[in-house]
């Protein structure tokens, strides 16, 4: 059986968690405060802090911005559901809106559309890795019919002044738009090392603010330190020191920090991302780009463009000419062959919760068309050459049974 995306766990990251277990500390401390700086220093982007998963991260940033009641985030319908149900949690609407055909990414003439004076944020999804069309994003809350929309209620509204981009980068680490990489790209960008993203942590993620003047990203990321400890003064570690006790509770804050546990599997795989891990996955895309091309029911992913590259995170596949009853055979045959696939993703408006609430797919007949046709193939860093040929193989042989 070839799995889809298991988790590399090598050697060196078990040593290096041992090494944090055998130190006594276990919970957020000096590993998490380290794998803060490397990811700064990586993406280029203002501060890190570092949360227990991507959902917490977006949920974070979308409560200090004061999103709640009354307010609407504008998100892609393709996208997994934490995008939206961090929405719900604080009380706004999630706005759904439709995405290219080209790249599965969030179509910024329908970001256009869907933006009244009720918007408060705009959360573009990085999907599979890709980067979203930023120089476009970013201008339009910038344009002058645009932001005279915005209602700003909070002081981080006022002093912003413009609706907020939030972007999803829990598929992105590493993807690259002009040169810059994912972090650096939007106001606030927020990491997933769930288990089978690119960087894991078991669980974790990481909030990338890049907030332009006036904020102050570093007295932000202080904030948020006590915002994601139950509104604590002092986290755990600074408390331990000698007679340094005492702490205060400002706000009835959250429960949303890093272990070192967490943070020290990360810290391996930071070191060692883009010379190893983009490099393998980067390989990985390219064969199944090269051996599926000569398929003319195969449409290959956007993967790198000119402008554009990806972080090589999940492989979207579509057979074209199919419905979604003729792709959910093919999936079981490829199944049967023993080879697990996956479909990224079941656009939102389709699941009960959101169907429930009034959604409806045929509002995004873009998302629909992607999903029924699409397969995502393998891709992680132990997946041999061989492997990938044999998942080639089962795809090959399970589309032309079934087409
Ligand atoms: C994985 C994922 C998240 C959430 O990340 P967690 O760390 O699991 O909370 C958010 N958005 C997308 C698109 C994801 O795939």
């Amino acid at each position: 059986m070839i799995p889809f995306s298991p988790p590399r766990i090598d050697q060196k990251i078990i040593d290096e968690v041992v090494d944090t277990l055998k130190s006594g500390w276990i919970t957020t401390g000096p590993k998490t405060k380290l794998f803060e700086k490397k990811l700064t220093a990586y993406a280029g982007h203002k501060t890190t802090l570092c949360v227990s998963s991507g959902s917490a991260g977006l949920e974070l940033m979308l409560r200090w911005f004061g999103v709640g009641e009354g307010d609407e985030v504008i998100l892609p319908a393709y996208t997994y559901c934490a995008t939206a149900n961090v929405i719900i949690h604080c009380g706004a609407k999630p706005v759904f809106v439709d995405v290219n055909e080209s790249d599965f990414n969030i179509s910024v003439k329908e970001i256009e559309k869907a933006i009244t004076t009720k918007t408060k944020v705009i959360m573009p999804v990085d999907l599979a890795g890709f980067p979203c069309d930023y120089d476009e994003i970013n201008s339009l809350v910038k344009k002058e019919n645009i932001s005279k929309l915005f209602i700003a209620k909070t002081k981080e509204q006022k002093s912003l002044g413009r609706i907020l981009v939030l972007s999803d980068a829990a598929h992105s680490i590493g993807a690259k738009y002009k040169g810059i990489k994912t972090g650096s790209l939007t106001d606030i960008s927020v990491y997933s090392f769930h288990a089978v993203k690119n960087i894991t942590t078991a669980e974790g993620g990481a909030i990338c603010l890049n907030l332009p003047e006036p904020f102050n990203n570093a007295e932000i990321y202080k904030d948020l330190n006590i915002k994601s400890l139950h509104g604590q003064t002092k986290d755990a570690y600074s408390k331990v020191k000698i007679g340094n006790w005492r702490y205060d509770i400002v706000e009835a804050g959250y429960k949303y920090n890093m272990t070192d546990v967490q943070a020290s599997m990360g810290l391996v795989e930071i070191d060692r991302y883009d010379n190893n891990m983009i490099v393998k996955r980067k390989q990985i895309f390219d064969q199944y780009s090269k051996e599926l091309l000569k398929y003319e029911w195969a449409k290959i992913p956007v993967y790198e463009t000119p402008e554009k590259s990806s972080s090589y995170h999940a492989f979207l596949l579509r057979i074209n000419g199919i419905d979604e009853e003729k792709r959910d055979k093919i999936i079981q045959s490829i199944f049967d062959k023993e080879v697990g696939v996956n479909v990224h993703f079941v656009p939102l408006p389709m699941m009960s919760f959101y169907k429930n609430l009034g959604y409806n797919i045929k509002d995004y007949p873009v998302s629909y068309k992607n999903y029924s046709c699409e397969i995502s193939l393998p891709v992680y860093y132990n997946l041999s050459k061989e492997n990938v040929q044999t998942v080639i193989k089962a795809v090959v042989e399970s589309v032309e049974e079934n087409i």
